[in-house]
């Protein structure tokens, strides 16, 4: 397991978590993530493993169809950081965009079927 550490484009929220290292991108073709194109992790992280710091309270919510899964995004410059999937609720994938360690869009990705979900 490793420790990475990530935020919004503008700062406001930052936050931490711990999953086994990341080699590869998740790319999900859902209707809400195809209009995002983000790179998200391939394993979900357990409520224990991630750690969100909001001092300014600007973190907000989207949610649609069964209103599930919970993306929760920066509300000042709208960066979706992280999502409570819809399968193991509670349970996050976060946007490896956020990780500066990482080179998200340069990992090799593999393609979740989020559409027939
Ligand atoms: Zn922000």
């Amino acid at each position: 397991m490793k420790k990475y550490e990530g935020s919004c484009h503008c700062g406001a929220i930052a936050f931490a978590f711990v999953c086994p290292e990341v080699k590869r991108i998740m790319r999900c073709d859902c209707s809400l993530c195809a209009r995002k194109g983000i790179a998200m992790t391939t394993t979900t992280i357990a409520p224990n493993d991630i750690e969100i710091c909001d001092p300014e309270g600007v973190l907000a919510t989207y949610q649609f169809g069964t209103m599930t899964a919970r993306h929760h995004f920066c509300s000042r410059c709208g960066i979706h950081a992280f999502v409570e999937t819809r399968l193991n609720p509670g349970h996050y994938r976060v946007n490896l965009g956020c990780v500066d360690e990482l080179d998200a869009m340069r990992l090799p990705e593999e393609l979740y079927d989020g559409n027939s979900l």
